[in-house]
């Protein structure tokens, strides 16, 4: 599995320090890119760190930057100390995401707006600041939304409103960079076992593995839920030159859940 143009190009991943974004670092690693790891945990950002390294990675090719989304000032950083260290950037992949439960009903405008912060803004304001140093290389971005942005679940509210805006956010800046050379596309995962379930207890209180599988079984039309590096090589493919005729698309990697109805699931 190798894609093609990925070698020695600088890829920023945010939410690298877990669950997808994590996973699909040690891609970008076999594929012998330069990284940078980003997330607020520095302890797991030097396990992926190491992990990248053990995959063949140089160490001086491997930049972890441990810095909080909701905060402009760390967004707008990451580009900055992106550039200090290697002077390109090739590939962005807005990968962080929280999805904190609640309806309508119950949602506070404070979690609101730490939902949209985080999901949405943050990656509006990194897609700016990095604009141009991406038309520097003729580079491409990936955003990674959700089946949530696709179709509702009332459970998580403000998740799915952040979701559908950001494969929206794509499309248009999609269009609006294409001349400069500039590919922006979007994967719209459906279940993949990751801490953002015990995070956020989205599915109930302790979930297992197993638990999420059960629940695959009936809401995804494959009857099973994704894998990290399923999420990952589709990430891959998007960045690399093997799609270069591909932008403004949010594809969804779901097992076919989006073709579902919604009745039933984290309800
Ligand atoms: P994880 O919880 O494992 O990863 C989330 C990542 O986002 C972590 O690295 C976390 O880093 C980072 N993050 C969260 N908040 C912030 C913040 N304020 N500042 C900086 N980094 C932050 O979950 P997943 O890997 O599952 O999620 C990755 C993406 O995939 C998300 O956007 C999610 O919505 C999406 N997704 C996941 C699905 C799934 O079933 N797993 C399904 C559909 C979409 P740290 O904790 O170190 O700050």
């Amino acid at each position: 599995m190798f894609y093609e143009g990925l070698k020695d190009k600088v890829v920023l991943i945010t939410g690298s320090s877990s669950g997808i974004g994590a996973g699909t670092a040690e891609l970008f690693a076999k594929h012998g890119s330069k990284l940078v790891l980003t997330g607020r945990n520095t302890a797991n950002l030097e396990e992926v760190a190491k992990k990248c390294i053990a995959l063949g990675v140089n160490k001086s090719d491997i930049l972890t930057i441990t810095a909080d989304l909701a905060k402009e000032e760390d967004t707008v950083g990451l580009v900055e100390k992106t550039l200090a260290r290697f002077s390109r950037l090739d590939i962005l992949i807005a990968n962080a995401g929280i999805c904190p439960p609640g309806y309508l009903a119950n949602t506070t405008m404070e979690l609101y707006d730490e939902v949209m912060n985080v999901n949405l803004r943050s990656v509006f304001l990194l897609l700016k600041v990095a604009m141009p140093h991406l038309e520097a290389t003729k580079g491409s971005v990936v955003v990674v939304s959700s089946d949530s942005g696709l179709r509702p679940f009332p459970s998580v509210v403000a998740y799915c409103v952040s979701k559908a805006g950001l494969d929206h956010l794509v499309r248009c800046c999609a269009l609006d960079v294409a001349r400069k050379g500039i590919r922006v596309n979007g994967v719209n995962p459906g279940a993949v076992w990751t801490d953002i379930y015990l995070k956020y207890n989205i599915i109930g209180p302790n979930p297992t593995p197993d638990d999420l599988e059960e629940e695959s079984k009936v809401c995804h039309a494959l009857g099973r839920s994704g894998t990290v590096e399923e999420i990952g090589k589709l990430i891959c493919f998007l960045a690399s030159s093997d799609s270069s005729f591909i932008t403004g698309q949010t594809i969804a990697i779901d097992g076919g859940a989006s073709l579902m109805g919604p009745v039933g699931c984290w309800e």
